[in-house]
Formats: C-alpha cells, structure tokens, sequence
C-alpha cells in the first residue's frame, strides 16, 4: 500500500511522507484493518508478479511491468465504468444497472454425513441479477432436473428478469458480469441482445465485462450472504430448501422458482441471426479481447457494437450479422428440456440411490 502510494506521489510529482509516518496515519486517522484474502488472487498478477521478482532477464521484467501496468490500468477503468453507470442512474428513470453472475453450485442433500462424499449429489443453481442502484437482488433458481446452466439458461434468466421484474418505462440496460466464456461471453447471449432490442421495448443494451481477476461484484456480497447463512444451516434434503434458504437470507432477495416452461432453446435465434466472425473493417471478432458490447434498436440490421476496453475515448467497432431470413423478426423461443438436461439424465439412478437412503421420495427430485 505504501509502494502504491510512492507511485501516486510520483504521477502526480508530491514529496511523499516517510514510511513511519505513513504507518501511523493510516493507524490513528482511518478506520481501516488487513486480513488475508480467502478468495482467489489475480492469477495474471501472480504471473506477472513472478517474473518481476524472479527474472534474470530485464527485458522480459520490463515487458511484465508495462502488461502489469495496462492490466491495471483497464481493472480501474471497469471499476470506473460501473460507479459512473451506478450514480447517472439514480437521477434517471429510463435505465437500469445491473450485474449478474451464477452462483457456485448447490448440492442436495447438504449435510455432514461422510456418505455425501462418495455418492454423486444433485446439483442447485441460483443465478442473481443485483440491481446496483436499488441493491435489491433477483434470484433465479432451479435444480439440475429442470435445466442445465449454459448461455441458454442464462439468456432465460434474463428473458424473465426484462419481461417480468424491469418496470415497463426502462429502456436502457446496463449490465456488468464476469467474462465466463461459456456462460456470459458468448454468441446465444450476444444474439438474445440483439434480438431483444429489436423485438421489445427496450432500445439499449450495454453488456461490460470487468477485467478478469479484478471482478469483484455486488453479487459476490450476495452470494457470501448465502454462503453464511448455509453453513449455520448444515442440512438440506431437496431442492425446495435451497429455495427457502435463500429466501430468508435477506430482506433484498426476491427468489423466482425457474420450471421448464420457463427455459428456452436459441436454436429459432439463428435463422435470423447469422454468427458474428468479422467486423465492418474485416477484423476477426477476438471474443477474449472485448470488455464492452453495444446493442441498439436504431441500427438497421442485426448488428452489434464492441470495443476492448471501456475506457470512454476508446472507439467502437461494428459487427453485421444479417441472417438467412429478412424482415422484422417473429420469434417463438421454444422449449427443449430434454436436450437441456441430458447431463443429468447419466446420474439420475445414483441421486435416486441417494435420495431413497436418506427416506426422501424420489418424486420430490424429478
Ligand atoms: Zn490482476
């Protein structure tokens, strides 16, 4: 923290106080206290940080100091993004802020039986979209015989969230998550974009992606919240419990039970929607690299925005992605469970195993 501050005192050319001093500032004047992080370090600053100290070879030392930099640099920018998105909204009516993410799994049952570890559990999933101007929270949550947790189930999520829980006069979405490729990050949620902008109110969508290992979200205070909350409770038998535990873990959580009827399948989305490969300028679209999506209804086409920081002066980048079928889009999004649970259709007898040892009905897991 000191070595930090010597780099401020250097950008912004101050004398900089000595050590001592700055120690006994930050012990009499601030309220503040240290504890070892429990959750997961940056494991591109842990990369960088290795060579930096370890390194022989200068040029490879200077070459991580300046990614380290940049890294840095585009993890402060996000943090900026999302507090400036948070406080225009509180003056406006038409725009909602949000972040989402998924929950770690659940297990059924939850208890401490050392039986638990040799069999195979059913799995719960709660996918929270938190409101960061409100810190209310809207909680999706379903079993494994229900769905699977893909880009489809999360587009569903959203689906819900916008048609049920966004009040009618919103028509701006701002929406912050991790980069996780298979459930965030991908072509299923980037087509539902595009197709919500074109087929309902809202007019805008802005997708932003924090710089990874610097993703800490209001979700994660959410999800510690439950986490607490579930180990003074050491025992759940089916699903339903899971629901309920959530529930009372605070008074901001709105739990949705998601049924099948609610989980669609993206499949009708690729007959209007062809798969973004290149931009307007012939680039190659590097799913990676983007930090910011841009989706509106004025473009003429199904088309997107994107750009790979979210620095405001970065320019943005077009992609087209005309489908085979013309026209203003009539899409039926249907379901197909069976194709969505096909994983856990392999461990179905050995969770009923389970269930039937513990005196719980099997009809109360399918
Ligand atoms: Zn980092």
């Amino acid at each position: 923290m000191y070595d930090l501050y010597i780099e401020h005192c250097t950008e912004k050319n101050l004398d900089p106080v000595k050590h001592s001093y700055y120690r006994h500032i930050f012990n009499t004047e601030f309220n503040l206290r240290f504890h070892r992080p429990n959750s997961d370090t940056c494991s591109k600053c842990d990369g960088f940080n290795n060579i930096i100290k370890n390194s022989d070879n200068a040029e490879k030392v200077n070459t991580a100091k300046v990614s380290q930099t940049v890294h840095h640099r585009k993890a402060e920018k996000a943090r900026e993004s999302k507090q400036n998105d948070s406080n225009v909204n509180k003056e406006s009516t038409d725009t909602f802020v949000i972040c989402f993410d998924l929950q770690q799994a659940l297990p059924t049952p939850h208890i401490t039986t050392s039986k638990v570890f040799y069999l195979r559990q059913l799995w719960t999933y709660n996918f929270c979209i938190h409101n960061l101007v409100t810190g209310k929270s809207d909680m999706y949550v379903w079993d494994e015989t229900i769905a699977s947790r893909g880009s489809q189930e999360i587009g569903s999520c959203l689906i819900h969230y916008i048609t049920n829980a966004v009040p009618q006069n919103v028509t701006k979405i701002i929406a912050y998550s991790d980069s996780c490729g298979g459930q965030n990050k991908n072509k299923n949620i980037a087509k539902l974009f595009m197709y919500l902008v074109k087929a309902t109110r809202i007019q805008e969508i802005h997708h932003k992606f924090l710089e990874p290992g610097h993703t800490f979200m209001e979700y994660d205070q959410d999800f510690g919240i439950i986490e607490k909350v579930k180990r003074k409770n050491p025992q759940v038998f089916v699903p339903e419990h899971w629901r309920q535990l959530i529930k009372s873990s605070c008074k901001k959580f709105t739990v949705h039970e998601m049924s099948k009827e609610n989980f669609f399948s993206f499949s009708n989305l690729n007959n209007i929607i062809s798969d973004p490969k290149k931009d307007t300028e012939k680039r190659a679209i590097k799913w990676r690299e983007i930090q910011y999506f841009f989706f509106t209804k004025e473009s003429e086409r199904f088309c997107f925005f994107y750009k790979t920081s979210l620095d405001p002066e970065f320019p943005f980048n077009k992609c087209l992605c005309p489908g085979k079928a013309a026209g203003r889009p009539k899409l039926t999004l249907k379901d197909t469970f069976d194709q969505l649970n096909r994983e856990f259709k392999n461990k179905r007898a050995e969770v009923e195993k389970f269930a039937d040892s513990f005196g719980i009905r099997s009809s109360k897991i399918s």
